[in-house]
C-alpha cells in the first residue's frame, strides 16, 4: 500500500464545488433521508396527501429492526455473489488520468434474470421472505439508508488512510463534508470488485424490481387477480431496468463513473433513494389504484412505448458513435468536428435537443405515475425526475465547454434546445 501511495501522482484540487458547496452537500445529506421518510410515510393505504403530515410512529424503532437489517445486508450479499460469477464480457473502462483502464465485469443482466428466478422460487416454496419483505418496507428501507450512511464514512476514512490510484475530479477539494458527499476516491474497489460499478446497477436496481414483484404478488393475493394498471406500471419499470442491464457498460462512460467519486450522493441514491422512492407508483397503486379505463391505459402504454423509443435509440447511436463513428448503421447521421479531435452528433435524434435521451426518460417517468390519477404524491418521480435531469444537462453543458471550449458553442448553436424541443 506505500508503494501505491508513493507511485500515486498528486490528485489535482478541485476548485469548483457544486450543490452549494458544503453547505449545500450537509443540507442534502441531511435533509434526502427525511424526503424518502416524508414522501413514503404520506402516502399510505389509509391516505396518500402531501398537505396533511404523515403520521410518525410513536415509537420510532418501528422503523427498524434487525430481521429487517439481515434481510438487507442478506440481499447485497447475494447481488455479491452474483457479481462475482465469471459470466458476461469483462469490459476496459475509460482512461483514467494515468492512462490506465479499469477492467468490469458486465454481468449484471445475468444477474437480473437470475434475482427473478430467484423470487420465482420463494414464490412457489411460499418462503416467508416475500411476505417479510412487503410487511418490513420501512424498516428495510432504514437499514439501506443507515447502511448508505456507514458505507459512505467507511469510503471516505478509507481514501484518507491508503492513498487511492487516483481521487475524483469533482471529489478533491479538501473539505471533508463536500468530499464526503461527492465522493473522493475515483474508483473504489476491493480486489478487483468495483464498489461504485457494483452499487449503480446491481443491489438498488434489482431491488426496486424486486419491490415492485412483491406488491404485485401482494395484489394477487389479496385479490385473486393482477390489477391491470399496477401490472402495466410493474411491466414499464422491469423494462427499463431491464434495459441498464442489458446495456450495463454503458454506465461506463456516464458522469457517475468518469467524474464523481463514490461518496454519499452515490451510495444513498443508488442504495437507497432508488429502490425505496422509484417503487412509489405501484406501492400507491396496490393501495389506492383508481381504475382508469382501458383506453386511458392504453394511452398511458403507448407513451410509455415511445418514451422508451427515444431513449433506448438516443442512448445507442451515441454510444455506437462514441465506439465508431464511422458505424455504418450512423451514415446518415451529420456530426460536427471539435478541437479535441472528438466529433459530436447533430444529426437525427441529436439534431432536435442536446439530451434526447433525457427527453424519452421524461416520457416515461409521466407515463408511470399517470395510471395513479389525481394524487400528487405519485408524481413526485416524474418531478424530482425533470428537476435531476434539468441540473444534470446543465452540468454536462459546463463540463462540455470545457472539454470542447468554442466547439462546443458552435454545437450549442446548430441545435439550440436543450430538452424539449421548441419548449426548453
Ligand atoms: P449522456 O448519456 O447524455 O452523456 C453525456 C455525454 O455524452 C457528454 O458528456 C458527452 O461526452 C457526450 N455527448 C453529449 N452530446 C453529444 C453529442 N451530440 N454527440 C456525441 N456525444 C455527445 O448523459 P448521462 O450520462 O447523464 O445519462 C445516461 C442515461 O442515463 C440517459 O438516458 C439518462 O436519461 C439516464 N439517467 C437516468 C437516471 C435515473 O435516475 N433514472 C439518472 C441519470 C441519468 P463525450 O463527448 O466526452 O463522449
Amino acid at each position: 500500500m506505500a508503494d501505491r501511495k508513493e507511485k500515486a501522482k498528486p490528485a489535482p484540487k478541485t476548485r469548483e464545488t457544486e450543490f452549494g458547496g458544503p453547505v449545500g452537500a450537509l443540507f442534502i445529506t441531511l435533509s434526502l433521508p427525511l424526503v424518502m421518510y416524508y414522501i413514503n410515510l404520506a402516502c399510505t393505504k389509509a391516505k396518500c396527501s402531501i398537505l396533511e403530515l404523515p403520521k410518525m410512529p410513536k415509537n420510532p424503532w418501528i422503523l427498524f429492526d434487525m430481521e429487517a437489517t439481515l434481510l438487507f445486508f442478506g440481499w447485497l450479499a447475494f447481488q455479491a455473489v452474483l457479481a462475482l460469477v465469471p459470466i458476461g464480457r469483462v469490459v476496459d473502462g475509460q482512461p483514467l488520468q494515468s492512462g490506465k483502464r479499469l477492467k468490469y465485469r458486465c454481468n449484471g443482466f445475468f444477474a437480473f434474470v437470475a434475482s427473478v428466478i430467484a423470487f420465482g422460487i420463494c414464490v412457489y416454496f411460499n418462503v416467508p421472505l416475500v411476505k417479510m419483505v412487503h410487511a418490513k418496507f420501512y424498516r428495510i428501507m432504514t437499514s439501506a439508508i443507515l447502511f448508505s450512511f456507514i458505507l459512505s464514512i467507511f469510503l471516505y476514512i478509507k481514501e484518507r488512510a491508503v492513498a487511492a490510484s487516483q481521487l475524483a475530479p469533482g471529489g478533491n477539494t479538501g473539505n471533508a463534508l463536500y468530499d464526503f458527499f461527492i465522493g473522493h476516491e475515483l474508483n473504489p474497489r476491493i480486489g478487483s470488485f468495483d464498489l461504485k460499478f457494483f452499487c449503480e446497477l446491481r443491489p438498488g436496481l434489482i431491488g426496486w424490481v424486486i419491490l415492485n414483484f412483491v406488491f404485485v404478488l401482494k395484489a394477487y393475493q389479496d385479490t385473486g387477480a393482477f390489477p391491470p394498471a399496477l401490472t402495466l406500471v410493474v411491466a414499464f419499470q422491469t423494462l427499463y431496468v431491464g434495459d441498464a442491464l442489458w446495456f450495463e457498460d454503458a454506465i461506463l462512460t456516464t458522469m457517475d463513473i468518469i467524474h464523481d467519486g463514490f461518496g454519499f450522493m452515490l451510495a444513498f441514491g443508488d442504495l437507497a433513494w432508488v429502490p425505496f422512492l422509484y417503487c412509489l407508483q405501484p406501492r400507491f397503486l396496490l393501495d389506492n389504484d383508481p381504475k382508469l379505463a382501458w383506453y386511458s391505459l392504453a394511452g398511458i402504454a403507448l407513451l410509455n412505448v415511445f418514451g422508451y423509443m427515444i431513449f433506448r435509440r438516443a442512448n445507442s447511436q451515441k454510444n455506437d458513435f462514441r465506439k465508431n463513428p464511422f458505424h455504418p448503421s450512423l451514415a446518415d447521421l451529420e456530426s460536427i468536428p471539435t478541437s479535441s479531435g472528438k466529433r459530436l452528433l447533430v444529426g437525427g435524434l441529436w439534431g432536435m435537443c442536446r439530451k434526447p435521451n433525457y427527453l424519452g426518460d421524461l416520457m416515461m417517468a409521466l407515463a408511470w405515475s399517470l395510471p395513479c390519477g389525481l394524487t400528487l404524491i405519485p408524481y413526485f418521480y416524474p418531478v424530482y425526475f425533470a428537476v435531476l435531469l434539468v441540473h444534470r444537462e446543465r452540468r454536462d453543458g459546463a463540463q462540455c465547454q470545457k472539454k470542447y471550449g468554442s466547439s462546443w458553442n458552435r454545437y450549442c448553436e446548430r441545435v439550440p434546445y436543450r430538452i424539449i424541443p421548441y419548449v426548453y
